[in-house]
């Protein structure tokens, strides 16, 4: 059997017997390097998935090889660096950054509006966005036909704008191409009230009316703009019955826009509306890798781990995070290390009191340690589940800031002199042990993604 089959096929029978979230996170990019002699040697893409591997599933790996080839002795793992990846390396150590950084400059559109840089080449479709992209997609096909208006709303940075523009971009550059106007909902409300002082309102709704294509950004802006509403609901009419595609963005549905007029919101809600929701773990990874690629940076994955493990909110700051890189190894000529890099971050990783539960916190590390809950609360002594209990103390104490007496509590009755403890000693080990930041940078990350 080849090396790689074989892998696949022990792969298989790992899955069944671990979690999904954990299957993903320690077998991800690894392979077999070599089977010789009943030894197999595994290559896995850096220490800490050797460390877990070789601590916590070496036994499940071993006896899925003896299912399928019988006489297999021990198992070896190595950090697989490929030649390939040590020469990039050597070259990220000094990359001619001022070349990598020449950011192309691009120049709005005097016709439309748009923004030539948004486009569909630098937009990563995944499960959070994929409706409002589809949508998108069908509105470019079929302009003013299948959705009319496309409303697409979420949060700050999610995403919106890009979208909209690349909409228009792509409309604008096909054959025969349909006029297409960009504004930003505040743009057109202060146009609006020159053009009201000028008396030439007129002239204003002539201008909006023509388009074949209007790209409205964050209509919410225009909540409890009465005047703005009204005109914008008489160029709407207009266009809709002309059968001009009308889209809109927001950062919240129609009816959730306060004094959001009615007739406006039964318009807006007779179109298709999609919402865009934040990115999980796996698509900030991949938005991360392709931005470096556009820029032609490559950065090591624990970097890109670290950003995506501990910025979660939104693509903006995503974004904000990589540039803070860059520029440090623009400045130093180096790829910052850990340390490092855990300080140039550390004023953007902001720690908001997100809001999850004891029984969340719970559930996650008991999943990610591979114990059952119950273990968590009972007097088992073992150290496989008495990390973890301190664990869940820790977090319970930064992410909920329970008190001592309540955490000791949950866990089983215990005193809270021993939560006490278990939090103090997590905060020790964490100075000294990178490896125990990553895991907890992975726990919250599934605590707080994983719905
Ligand atoms: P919003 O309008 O929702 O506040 P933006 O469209 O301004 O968000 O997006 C914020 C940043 O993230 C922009 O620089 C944008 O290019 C980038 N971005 C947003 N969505 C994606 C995506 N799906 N793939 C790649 N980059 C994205
Ligand atoms: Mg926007």
């Amino acid at each position: 059997m080849k090396n790689q089959d074989l892998w696949q096929s022990v792969l298989g029978e790992v899955e069944l017997s671990i979690s999904k979230a954990n299957f993903i996170t320690w077998f991800k990019n690894t392979n077999v390097i070599s089977n010789k002699a009943g030894k197999i040697i595994i290559g896995v893409p850096n220490g800490f998935t050797k460390e877990w591997l070789e601590n916590k599933y070496n036994k499940i790996i071993l006896n899925a090889f003896r299912n399928i080839l019988g006489n297999i002795k021990e198992i070896g793992y190595v950090i697989n660096y490929k030649e390939e990846e040590k020469k990039k390396e050597k070259r990220d150590n000094k990359i001619n950054l001022k070349q990598q950084l020449n950011l192309q400059e691009y120049k709005i559109n005097e016709k439309t509006n748009l923004n030539p840089k948004y486009d569909f080449n630098s937009f990563v479709v995944a499960s959070f966005n994929e409706l409002a992209f589809a949508a998108s997609q069908s509105v470019i096909k079929d302009l003013g036909k299948v959705y009319n208006p496309l409303f697409l709303y979420g949060g700050v940075g999610v995403g919106k704008t890009h979208l909209v523009q690349a909409v228009g971009n792509e409309i604008a550059k096909q054959k025969n191409a349909k006029s297409v106007l960009y504004t930003p909902s505040e743009r057109f409300a202060a146009e609006l009230i020159s053009s009201i002082q000028e008396g030439t309102v007129e002239r204003f709704k002539n201008k909006y009316s023509k388009y074949d294509v209007l790209i409205i950004d964050d209509i919410q802006f225009l909540a409890g703009k009465e005047k703005t509403q009204e005109i914008f609901f008489h160029i709407f009419n207009d266009l809709y019955q002309k059968n001009k595609q009308i889209i809109i963005s927001s950062d919240r549905p129609p009816r959730a826009i306060p004094t959001l007029e009615e007739r406006l919101c039964s318009r807006f809600e007779g179109g298709m509306i999609a919402d865009i929701n934040r990115p999980d773990f796996e698509t900030r990874i991949a938005i991360l890798k392709k931005k470096t690629l556009e820029l032609n940076i490559e950065l090591n994955d624990e970097i890109l781990i670290y950003i995506a493990s501990n910025i979660q909110k939104n693509i903006r700051e995503l974004e904000g995070a990589l540039n803070r890189v860059i520029v440090f190894i623009k400045l130093n000529n180096i790829i910052p290390s850990h340390p490092q890099l855990v300080k140039i971050l550390k004023n953007i990783i902001s720690n908001p009191q997100k809001r999850t539960t004891y029984k969340k916190i719970a559930d996650e590390v008991a999943n990610f340690y591979d114990i059952h809950i119950n273990e968590l609360i009972n007097k088992n002594r073992k150290r496989e589940v008495v990390k973890p209990r301190q664990i869940v103390m820790y977090l319970m104490r930064e992410e909920l800031k329970s008190s001592y007496p309540f955490i000791g509590s949950k866990l089983g009755g215990r005193d809270h002199t021993t939560a006490i403890y278990g939090c103090g000693k997590i905060e020790r080990e964490l100075e000294k042990d990178d490896n125990l930041e990553q895991e907890l940078n992975l726990i919250k990350e599934r605590i707080y993604n994983n719905n």
